[in-house]
């Protein structure tokens, strides 16, 4: 990172969240590809070859289950083997020196989490788990995704015979109204958000930048390419996430 002028924008970067008392990441996708986890919506994501299962359709079509549990167990594989990158590391000790108050992130791989970061917000839940939708409990996700794909058959709740579906939030299902109240409660608390490697358009975590921005907050945004918030930012830096915050972090400690 030699251009002079994003050498200034990473010492503002740097400036800004020195000066922060409660600033939050609100993390993406973008953070875990230099792990190796494909994000959605690049030309190499996820969507470029599967199609997303949807809340209503797993709760009514056995074909829909079976697909998103085809994919999860695919994807769970993919996460169990990744390793916290560069990135997941500066937040993580970030954290630890109190220079970031928390991490909300929409990811679901749990690299935070494996980084360091501590009582990390999961707005869409976490691909680490099954959830049974009769009673609630939860398990790891481990022994579920290989029953799974040595049986080829959907599981049900061991407890209820309920639909056991994996952790995380599925388009057109509701968010976690708890998780949501208190990543709302971060924003509205926070004087800086830094928007890091997401494209910003899945709703409503899209929204966190614009509730802190609207309570006075500073809002950095990191990414590879355009977000539909890049006009309301405070600062846009365009690269790659984990060098970028690598120099961020020099920046910091220098
Ligand atoms: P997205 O795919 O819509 O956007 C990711 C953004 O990051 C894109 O704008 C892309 O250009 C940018 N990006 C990718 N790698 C980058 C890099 N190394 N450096 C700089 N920029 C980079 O992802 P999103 O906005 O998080 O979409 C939301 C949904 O994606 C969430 O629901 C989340 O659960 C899901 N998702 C999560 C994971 C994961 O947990 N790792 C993976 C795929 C999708």
């Amino acid at each position: 990172m030699d251009d002079p002028s994003r050498l200034d924008l990473v010492a503002q970067a740097a400036a800004w969240l020195g000066e922060s008392r409660t600033a939050i990441a609100l993390t993406g996708a973008g953070i875990s590809t230099d792990s190796g986890i494909p994000d959605f919506r690049s030309p190499t994501g996820v969507w470029a070859t599967q199609q997303p299962v949807y809340f209503p359709d797993f709760l009514k079509s056995a074909e829909a289950r079976f697909e998103l549990w085809r994919q999860k167990s695919l994807a769970f594989q993919e996460f169990r083997a990744a390793k916290p990158n560069r990135g997941h590391e500066v937040l993580a000790r970030w954290q630890g020196s109190r220079r970031l108050a928390r991490v909300v992130t929409q990811n679901i791989d749990g690299l935070h989490t494996e980084a360091g970061c501590q009582r990390v917000v999961e707005v869409h839940g976490s691909a680490r788990d099954v959830v049974c939708l009769g009673c609630q409990q939860r398990w790891p996700a481990g022994p579920w995704a290989e029953r799974f794909e040595q049986s080829q058959a959907v599981p049900a709740c061991p407890d209820c015979g309920g639909l056991l579906k994996w952790g995380i939030v599925l388009f057109g299902e509701p968010l976690d109204p708890g998780v949501w109240r208190e990543a709302e409660h971060l924003a509205q608390q926070a004087d800086l958000v830094l928007a890091i490697g997401s494209s910003l358009v899945v709703e409503p975590a899209a929204s966190l930048p614009r509730i802190a921005k609207r309570r006075g907050a500073r809002l950095i945004l990191i990414n590879g390419e355009e977000t539909p918030l890049d006009d309301e930012a405070d600062l846009v830096i365009r690269g790659g996430i984990s060098e970028t915050l690598t120099v961020i972090d020099a920046r910091l400690t220098s």
